[in-house]
């Protein structure tokens, strides 16, 4: 079973990479973002809730995003190939809940894998995709608040995943195919 934490600023191509690993290697998938998204359109609670905080750039509170990260993550079964968490952890407190809750079920993080690229980067390839896919949390005012977010609560987990001796930095910015090989090369090695 490998579980793999995807990792990475807004923008830096975490979900483009697992949709391209889900197809190599058969891992399930849960992209915390998209989960919310669903949430939203579904008009739920959580939906409403969700997108208070989503519009601002902000966080969803850990406790509520833990429970939903335990039962999407159970409706794999017991026995898979692995998942990719994409978008979670994204806290220090996340990142510990994440660890206890696999612990439970004696599984672990295989990996984490960090896509690093430079910040002007990311602005430009978030204002282009909030254009092509109409994300309303894609413009440049939101975008600015969540980097915001990303360097204050979510890049700590750097060091926090280091210390864990499973962090693994990638160049981010260049050719998808290339980026896209160095994630499998450490895969592969696993
Ligand atoms: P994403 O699609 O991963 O960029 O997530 C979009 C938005 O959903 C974020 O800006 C947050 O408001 C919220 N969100 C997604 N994942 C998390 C998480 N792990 N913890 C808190 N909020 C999250």
């Amino acid at each position: 079973m490998k579980n793999i934490v995807i990792f990475g600023a807004p923008g830096s191509g975490k979900g483009t990479q697992s949709d391209l690993l889900i197809r190599k290697y058969g891992l399930g998938h849960i992209s915390t973002g998209d989960v919310l998204r669903n949430e939203i359109k579904n008009e739920t609670e959580l939906g409403k809730t969700a997108k208070a905080y989503i519009d601002k750039g902000q966080l969803i509170p850990d406790e509520l995003m833990v429970n939903i990260l335990a039962s999407v993550y159970d409706s794999f079964g017991k026995e898979h190939e692995g998942v990719i968490f994409d978008g979670f952890p994204r806290t220090i407190p996340q990142a510990e809940a994440l660890k206890k809750m696999l612990d439970e079920r004696g599984h672990k993080i295989a990996a984490m894998i960090e896509l690093d690229v430079p910040e002007n980067e990311l602005m430009v390839r978030l204002v282009k995709r909030g254009k092509e896919s109409g994300r309303s949390d894609d413009n440049e005012e939101t975008i600015k608040k969540r980097l915001d977010v990303y360097h204050n609560q979510t890049a700590p987990l750097i060091e926090w995943y280091k210390n864990e001796n499973i962090h693994h930095h990638i160049n981010g910015l260049g050719a998808l195919d290339r980026i896209f090989g160095d994630i499998c090369t450490v895969i592969d090695n696993l």
